[in-house]
């Protein structure tokens, strides 16, 4: 009432200054001044009586939410029990919203207290998702996750009405619009949680944002033209608009307090914003999504601390000259290391998938100098956690900081070898990849891929790094040579040529979106063999190769939604081809390698020993090299029961469908396969002569530059 009339008064006196008003205005201040007698008495009476209520209403606003929040933990399970500290910040919290409550009650603001009390249970309805999310994708919070995610969103509201309620006149509109701004931030996070959660069925973890982080924007915007409509994009963004507006226009209510306050409450409310804003800081820290960007942050961090160490690098190299000599003691040879991207063995007809995708390898397996391994793993589904592992020193079987780890390229390079990188994959993603500073160590680089990340350039189809092979002297025999494809990363349709679609063979059938979206991962597989083909042709024909090794970094699951979130996991997206090709010579020269990789073709494997293992078959072994995470060495100490996987958090023994009971069986299956096609055959050895280049009409790739050191110096 009283909130009414000062209103009136108001609107009366921006009248004022009209003049024929002024008559009018007198006699309603008269009118006024006549009734304010008549109403003191009651007015008075109703203030003392609420005054009487109000220490009562700050006892139940107070208690009966922090008795609610009380029950939420418990009924949330979080481990670690009712932290005492946490307990002490919700109190706290609930003992400032009692503070307020009460005052309105007082000051018989009863707008003000239901708006107050609506947005309230408003921000603790979203604060509930992350804890329901929670339960529904069995992820354990914490006590300061829980108690972070239900109050900070409280903290902040409490921090923007108290601000509203010191400060003078218009000040209080920025606290009104801040107060909507954060709200509407919070609301967006929320849903980006529940979004999350309909897509990949789980709660949003360091995965999503380092995946972020990683890809450039045109992947980005591939990968949101796939997953996400246009239409829904723009409803959201309308809904957002429209809740902001209306948080904004309620919040008069109780952000316009209008009677002046009293000197002390002034003071009060002074103290209640400072320690507001204190608490808010430490409840901010305990919600999810500033704990999966801390995480996030830390390991970009330790990427990058990676990076700037193999760029010192460069020209660091090992002291010692008695281990530089016995490293250049390694025999000679012309290696070829070709990392795959985004391939399931699940899907490759090699491995026993029954569509034909793998005419090529599957010719290759059963030619005498092919060894295809049937149980290899990746240790991540990332591309840059399980290559910065795969091709250093570092795995998931040694506590080794990234920073001190060597990398084949370092090792080669120590050991005399030329170092080529001949890459398909962008060298700068929005922060420079680990994997790119790799490449980047070689005396020859080919970066086929040029754009930066912030532009959509023609992709290219793998196809274009085979010329790059003729770049190479076959001459050098002292040579090491990594190949990074594009495989059949997401969007599969823009990996392959025209002459490569395949399936589906009855074209007027209608599909799904997961048989359009299997279909096309397929023609991109097919697409791969072909690749692996050219590039074979290349390695053994013209560079006349002792060794090749070819396997994928991660595997992939091909759904309506396709991907390889590590959130998401599934065995699937683990399960990788690794095969390695040897020269007769190469056999005849080094026996002992050959028969232990004869020996272990049915042995599981993870791709983060791949570094060990390929310095293992390059006879680089008299530094930086550990014999036990050598698959090829005698000395290799890892089986079926301590194999992991997703750095050490699964164990591969969990993948009953490849290594249950009936493994040996399977094993025994697929060797006789393999012979029973040797045999069918007639020659076992491939032959060139009917491998056929395809003409592809897509644009030719114009050249790069070699970007190599050997440029530079
Ligand atoms: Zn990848």
């Amino acid at each position: 009432m009283t909130r009414k009339k000062i209103k009136a008064g108001k609107a009366s006196a921006g009248k004022k200054d009209l003049p024929g008003k002024k008559p009018a205005d007198e006699i309603k201040k008269e009118i006024n001044e006549i009734k304010e007698p008549d109403k003191e008495p009651v007015k008075k009476m109703e203030k003392r009586e609420s005054l009487g209520h109000w220490k009562r209403w700050w006892a139940i606003a107070t208690l009966v939410p922090f008795t609610i929040a009380l029950f939420l933990s418990w009924y949330f399970g979080a481990p670690g029990g009712y932290a005492f500290a946490s307990q002490i910040k919700v109190f706290l919290l609930f003992l400032q919203v009692g503070f307020v409550t009460a005052y309105f009650i007082r000051h018989d603001l009863k707008k003000a207290a239901l708006h107050l009390w609506l947005t309230i249970a408003f921000l603790w309805a979203l604060g509930l998702i992350v804890p329901f999310l929670s339960t529904q994708t069995n992820v354990l919070l914490d006590m300061s996750d829980i108690s972070g995610e239900l109050s900070t969103p409280l903290y902040l509201f409490i921090s923007c009405l108290t601000a509203a309620w010191i400060l003078p006149g218009k000040w209080r509109t920025i606290a009104r619009i801040i107060c909507a701004l954060l709200i509407v931030v919070y609301v967006l996070i929320q849903f980006t949680y529940i979004g999350y959660y309909f897509i990949t069925h789980s709660l949003i973890s360091i995965n999503m944002l380092l995946a972020l982080a990683q890809t450039n924007l045109a992947e980005t915007m591939e990968y949101i033209q796939v997953n996400i409509p246009y239409a829904g994009i723009a409803v959201g963004v309308t809904a957002v608009l429209l809740l902001g507006w209306l948080i904004y226009h309620n919040s008069r209510f109780s952000f316009d307090r209008v009677e002046s306050v009293s000197r002390k409450t002034w003071f009060a409310m002074l103290g209640l914003f400072i320690v507001n804003l204190g608490l808010c800081g430490l409840s901010i820290g305990g919600t999810r999504i500033a704990q999966v960007y801390a995480e996030t942050y830390e390991t970009l961090q330790s990427f990058h601390d990676f990076q700037k160490i193999v760029e010192a690098r460069r020209n660091m190299r090992i002291k010692d000259p008695e281990i530089i000599e016995k490293l250049k003691a390694a025999p000679d040879g012309v290696y070829v290391l070709v990392i795959g991207e985004s391939l399931t063995r699940d899907h490759m007809n090699v491995y026993g998938y029954e569509r034909d995708t793998t005419p090529f390898q599957s010719q290759a397996a059963i030619d005498p100098h092919y060894v295809f391994f049937n149980h290899a793993y990746s240790c991540y589904t990332q591309t840059v956690q399980v290559l910065t592992e795969a091709l250093t020193e570092k795995n998931q079987y040694n506590d080794m900081a990234l920073a001190n780890a060597y990398s084949i390229i370092d090792m080669a390079r120590e050991a005399g070898f030329h170092t080529t990188w001949i890459s398909n994959q962008s060298r700068f993603g929005i922060w420079d990849t680990p994997i790119g500073a790799i490449g980047s160590a070689c005396d020859d680089q080919y970066w086929i891929n040029q754009y930066v990340g912030t532009d959509v350039i023609t992709k290219d189809y793998d196809t274009v790094l085979v010329p790059y092979l003729k770049k190479v002297d076959p001459n050098n025999r002292r040579q090491l040579i990594v190949i990074h494809l594009m495989g059949s990363h997401v969007s599969y349709w823009d990996r392959y040529p025209s002459e490569f679609y395949h399936w589906s063979e009855d074209q007027g059938k209608v599909r799904s979106t997961s048989e359009i979206m299997n279909d096309e991962y397929d023609n991109s597989v097919l697409f791969n063999d072909y690749v692996m083909g050219s590039i074979m042709n290349s390695a053994t024909n013209y560079l006349h190769a002792d060794s090749v090794m070819y396997f994928s970094d991660h595997g992939e699951q091909v759904t309506e939604r396709p991907g390889h979130n590590a959130d998401q996991f599934d065995f699937t997206m683990v399960h990788i081809p690794f095969w390695v090709y040897t020269s007769p010579q190469y056999e005849r020269e080094r026996p002992e390698e050959f028969r232990m990789m004869l020996e272990r073709r049915n042995m599981p494997f993870t791709n983060d020993m791949l570094y060990d293992t390929f310095l293992g078959i390059m006879g680089i072994k008299a530094a930086h090299y550990d014999p036990t995470d050598d698959f090829f060495s005698p000395k290799y100490d890892k089986d079926v029961t301590t194999l992991m996987t997703m750095y050490g958090n699964i164990m591969i023994r969990n993948d009953v469908e490849q290594l249950g009971s009936d493994k040996a069986a399977n094993d025994a299956a697929w060797n006789q396969g393999l012979q029973d096609r040797a045999r069918a055959s007639g020659s076992d050895e491939f032959d060139w002569s009917r491998f056929k280049p395809v003409k592809i009409s897509a644009k030719p790739m114009p050249e790069v530059e070699n970007e190599g050191l050997s440029q530079a110096s």
